[in-house]
């Protein structure tokens, strides 16, 4: 099995603070995080009564990282009542942004902590994510100065995910403001401190309170008014596809025809391997691809799709990577995996692992530690794409193989799902790089890499069709959209 070591992914050798109790670590070295611990819903009206929602590390089960006083309809009702827009010249905004980006920068200590303990990221990724939320405050900043005309559309929802935390409601947060507009941002239950952490930094940098205000809450409550109220002006959301869609027909519903709405949800995506691909860089980018981040991310490779001309070595190869990587603390810098989020993406992951050996397609899965709400990673037989049911998100791996001739059909199965986020190729044909680049109904391509980490600014990231309504984040497109429309003058 030990045919290859891939590349590793963290420095190893050397432990951080000699393996410090993450729980001590901020109460001991940033006082600041400690502060939000305890009651992190920040409004005009600060929440002080409520249901106290416990945040447990992922890592560590019993490990209480903090509370959260949860918002309810009448305060969501409350916030979007006090909400104004940023009414202040767009250099004045874009300077906030960038000070909030040094802020965040200053603060990287506590940032990684609390990446760490409250939603199991690892160094490698509290690191990748830190900069990507930076990234979109600057990178919005210098948009919205390209557009002195633009008005804004007036109060935005921003509902954001807790597998990016920080960068998608950073990214959200901060394009809406961008334009001016006011916003109302739920982030999710498992992560609503570090977006306590984030809105406080920003606050501090010159953000108006009434400009900005944080709803933790649940999605049914708190999502459903903040998204299907009159007075909101447009809805940003990154999630499942099923709240999306319901998400849609509340806007619908609340009858603003005018009123934005743009979701980044999932997909099924896939990479295909030819005969002609590099095996050790396609090895080193499925490894990514599927599990860094326990495979939590939207862009994350689900289905694999090996010619079957070099299937049986190849995954040898994969097989000896695989046993090559190191699950365990999030904190500890040899991690290459950490664990998934909770109990309930735990049980449903593993309940379709098991599933699969049942059925005696389990090719492998490596062990993991018992503690924590970790998941081997798994490697599942599959015929094609049509096998799933949905997306599994954490570290599975599913693999189909094709026969030389028979890339059409591939093309036509994937396409025909209707998912369109993320889309692999290794391959050194030119000729087959040209036809699949321009086949695959998806929104991001990646050729011979990996097919995670989009860089703002550089890779605008988004999907099509069930995967998302666009304008990709971290693109030239994304900012026009929080600026109001203009309306026809003349009567047609
Ligand atoms: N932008 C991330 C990436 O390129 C994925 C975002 C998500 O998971 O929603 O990997």
């Amino acid at each position: 099995a030990d045919l290859y070591q891939p590349e590793r992914l963290n420095s190893r050798g050397w432990d951080l603070a000699n393996r410090t109790d993450l729980n001590e670590y901020v109460a001991e070295r940033a006082p600041f995080a400690e502060k939000l611990w305890r009651s992190s819903a920040i409004t005009v009206r600060p929440v002080t009564s409520g249901t106290a929602h416990k945040i447990f590390n992922p890592a560590i089960k019993d490990s209480q990282v903090g509370e959260v006083i949860e918002a309810d309809e009448k305060q969501a009702g409350e916030a979007i009542e006090d909400a104004r827009i940023w009414d202040a010249p767009v250099v004045e905004r874009a300077a906030v942004l960038r000070r909030a980006a040094d802020l965040y920068e200053q603060h990287h200590g506590e940032i990684f902590a609390l990446l760490a303990r409250e939603a199991g990221k690892t160094q490698f990724d509290t690191i990748a994510e830190l900069r990507e939320a930076v990234d979109f405050l600057r990178y919005y900043a210098k948009e919205a100065e390209k557009h002195p005309e633009g008005r804004p559309r007036g109060i935005i929802s921003c509902i954001s995910p807790w597998n990016f935390p920080l960068a998608i409601f950073t990214g959200q947060v901060a394009a809406a403001l961008a334009a001016g507009n006011g916003v109302l941002a739920k982030p999710a239950d498992q992560t609503p401190l570090i977006a306590a952490l984030a809105t406080n930094l920003l606050h501090e940098a010159g953000v108006p309170l009434a400009a900005l205000q944080l709803l933790p809450g649940a999605g049914a409550t708190v999502g459903a008014a903040i998204s299907g109220d009159a007075r909101i002006n447009g809805v940003c959301f990154t999630g499942s596809t099923a709240t999306a869609q319901t998400i849609n027909r509340n806007i619908a519903e609340n009858g603003q025809a005018d009123s934005l709405l743009i979701a980044e949800t999932g997909g099924l995506n896939c990479m295909i391997v030819d005969s002609t691909a590099l095996p050790e860089q396609s090895v080193r980018d499925i490894i990514t691809s599927a599990f860094q981040s326990a495979g939590q991310r939207c862009s994350a490779l689900r289905v694999l799709y090996l010619q079957e001309d070099v299937a049986e070595p190849f995954l040898n190869m994969l097989y000896g990577a695989m046993d090559a990587t190191e699950m365990g603390n999030p904190w500890w810098l040899s991690t290459d995996i950490g664990p998934v989020i909770d109990q309930a993406a735990h049980d449903k992951i593993s309940g379709h692992i098991a599933a699969a050996e049942k059925e005696g397609r389990l090719l492998k899965q490596l062990d993991c530690p018992d503690d924590g709400y970790f998941v081997g990673p798994a490697v599942i037989k599959v015929d094609n794409i049509n096998d799933l049911d949905e997306e599994i998100f954490g570290p599975v791996l599913h693999v189909a193989t094709f026969k030389s001739g028979g890339l059409d059909q591939v093309i036509a199965d994937i396409n025909g799902r209707g998912y369109g986020l993320t889309f692999g190729l290794q391959t050194r044909i030119e000729r087959r790089i040209d036809k699949l680049t321009s086949a695959m109904k998806v929104g991001n391509i990646y050729v011979n890499r990996n097919q995670v980490g989009a860089v703002v600014g550089s890779q605008p990231f988004g999907g099509e069709g069930l995967s998302g309504t666009g304008p990709k984040a971290g693109g030239p497109h994304y900012l026009p959209r929080f600026f109001a429309t203009s309306r026809p003058t003349m009567p047609v």
